[in-house]
């Protein structure tokens, strides 16, 4: 379907104009906005290659209004980003893995060796700050898939947490580069799945890691 034919179509069926975009953002690959006079819709130029089913299960979105965005439609959103690669997008002085306790690109680079033969490719960098201001959450680690981007939490810049801790959240976030979330036919998202687990239960300190955390959870919260 093309960008023309696929207007003219929601056109038709929400009775109202529609103003369609098309971007190449690596994180809102889809915003619609239901305003009075016309629906505004940013769409990422991977849909310019959907398939007709997507296309449909989108404009039925669109068409009923701040409803649920179904899983097909996810799924293809996600599977995609996957094979994007906005990295030369990340400006480099953006890139800090030295930290005043551990080095992430080092731990890094050790891990790849270790467990990936070298292979996985994926750049590094703290974010956050370095101190807890109040009880909130921390999410240790995460991962970008379209920018092929690891960022960890300055908080674990410390020597209260373990070296074996830390390089268990690097191994953790490259696992998910390594074993991406997907969905089933059922439309679950498995986030950490079977695969997954398995592959993250590899890691060496695995068991003393999860312990560590069990052990300190109250205060954090990770992955
Ligand atoms: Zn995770």
């Amino acid at each position: 379907m093309t960008f023309l034919t696929f207007q003219q179509e929601i056109e038709l069926a929400v009775k109202k104009k529609v103003q369609l975009k098309i971007n190449d953002n690596h994180t809102t690959m889809l915003s619609v906005k239901w305003e009075p006079e016309c629906t505004k819709i940013s769409i990422h130029r991977i849909f310019l290659e959907a398939p007709k089913n997507i296309m449909d299960a989108l404009s039925c979105y669109i068409k009923k209004k701040n409803g649920h965005l179904c899983p097909s439609v996810q799924a293809y959103i996600e599977e995609k980003l996957q094979n994007e690669d906005y990295s030369y997008r990340i400006p480099p002085e953006k890139l800090i893995s030295q930290g005043v306790c551990y080095d992430l690109k080092q731990f890094y680079d050790e891990i790849n060796l270790e467990y990936f033969e070298g292979k996985v490719n994926l750049a590094i960098t703290w974010f956050g700050r370095a101190t807890k201001k109040n009880r909130s959450r921390v999410t240790f680690g995460m991962y970008q898939h379209s920018l092929k981007l690891i960022k960890i939490h300055k908080l674990l810049d410390n020597p209260f947490f373990p070296e074996y801790f830390v390089k268990f959240v690097i191994y953790h976030e490259m696992v998910h580069h390594v074993r991406p979330a997907y969905y089933d036919t059922k439309g679950k998202h498995h986030i950490h799945s079977k695969e997954f687990k398995e592959l993250e239960s590899q890691y060496i300190h695995f068991a003393a890691a999860k312990a560590w955390m069990k052990k300190h959870y109250d205060n954090f919260f990770m992955m």
